[in-house]
């Protein structure tokens, strides 16, 4: 099989809610949309979430980037996965999320071409899964109480909270919600870099009687040696999100004891392909994984719940993205539960098992490298 074009889409979806963070906002999805074409007529779909902060690309920079991708993978069979994503890092080494949308759409291939799965191919077996909900920074108590009480009517048993906001609102916002939602719903916490080792101590110091699931990214990416440092001094289980984007960041936190847990997105990792590789570090160390996503609609989603399938050792979920889009672009893929809208399922069509919606590829702008 090989590859003879490969079809761009500037994927603008609307928000529902706007996730503050330390970081900044995005106002709106901004994503790209990869479909490769073959000569044996199967087709295979990716995206990419651009997220500047993170990984320092915007979807006008992602755009050029998939372009350039396009242009080295035509005539290349897209089933050699391992050899073809080795080649994409080689000469794009930056722009992680636009390297995912390559490794999906190659995994979406494979499995149509095999009629198997992705979970199965990566020899996964099918069962429910369940998404935790994140809640952004908020003005007032008021606002994350009633938040946190919509998050619990919709089932949700997992509440995620950004914090990383300097003196004591995170705390207090933290607290209003444990009060409410009492001690069954776990509570964890993502600072996204937003704290130095000092202000890590005292909030997690203030934070430890609220029995936190675990504290993401404290501090900034690079930090390592304080994220031990504070993980010696406190009995909340830390996790590494922005510090950990391949296998060797993986080795190297493992390795000083900097985290208990590491956050695999797509979107950093560059896809399953190396997702696959840090859970295997992860579990080598003995330490868990979580899974997690940028702005991505039900198709990134869906890559991401195949590799929870395969990897049981991928443990906490946050693959709540599609929930705060206004627009669902996606036919088939993961579907969250009607009634509990923690429950995710995937089907067995073959490949990721989705397809995008006519009206949608006729409104996102196109590009096509043959
Ligand atoms: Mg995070």
């Amino acid at each position: 099989m090989k590859i003879t074009s490969v079809e761009i889409y500037k994927m603008d979806l609307k928000l529902d809610y706007v996730l503050k963070i330390s970081l900044g906002s995005t106002p709106s999805a901004e994503n790209i949309l990869i479909k490769i074409n073959t000569d044996e007529g199967i087709v295979g779909w990716g995206e990419g979430s651009p997220y500047s902060f993170i990984t320092g690309e915007t979807q006008s920079t992602s755009i050029e980037a998939a372009k350039f991708l396009g242009k080295l993978l035509i005539g290349k069979d897209p089933t050699a996965i391992e050899e073809n994503l080795t080649l994409i890092k080689r000469y794009l080494p930056t722009h992680p999320s636009v390297r995912s949308a390559f490794d999906m759409a190659m995994w979406d291939i494979l499995g149509k071409e095999s009629n198997q799965p992705v979970y199965k191919l990566l020899g996964g077996k099918n069962r429910q899964l369940r998404t935790d909900k994140t809640m952004g920074h908020e003005n007032s108590i008021e606002d994350v109480q009633k938040l946190a009480q919509d998050y619990l009517n919709d089932g949700f048993n997992e509440i995620k909270m950004k914090t990383g906001r300097p003196g004591n609102t995170d705390y207090l916002h933290v607290k209003a919600v444990r009060d409410l939602v009492g001690e069954d719903v776990h509570v964890k916490i993502d600072s996204n870099q937003g704290w130095d080792l000092a202000e890590s101590l005292k909030n997690a110091r203030l934070m430890e009687p609220l029995n936190l699931m675990y504290f993401e990214q404290p501090m900034p990416v690079w930090n390592l040696d304080d994220m031990v440092r504070l993980r010696e001094k406190i009995n909340i289980p830390v996790c590494a999100d922005e510090s950990v984007f391949d296998e060797v960041d993986a080795f190297k936190i493992c390795k000083l004891g900097a985290a208990d847990y590491l956050n695999i997105k797509l979107g950093k990792s560059g896809g399953i392909h190396t997702g696959l590789k840090i859970n295997a570090i992860a579990e080598a160390y003995g330490a868990k994984c979580m899974i997690g996503c940028f702005n991505e609609s039900r198709l990134g989603l869906t890559a991401a719940a195949h590799l929870v399938l395969a990897r049981p050792n991928i443990v906490f979920l946050d693959l709540d993205a599609a929930l705060f889009l206004a627009d669902d672009p996606i036919i088939g893929g993961m579907e969250y539960g009607e009634k509990n809208k923690s429950f995710i399922t995937i089907g067995e069509k073959p490949g990721l098992g989705v397809d995008i919606k006519e009206e949608f590829l006729q409104k996102w702008k196109s590009f096509k490298i043959e």
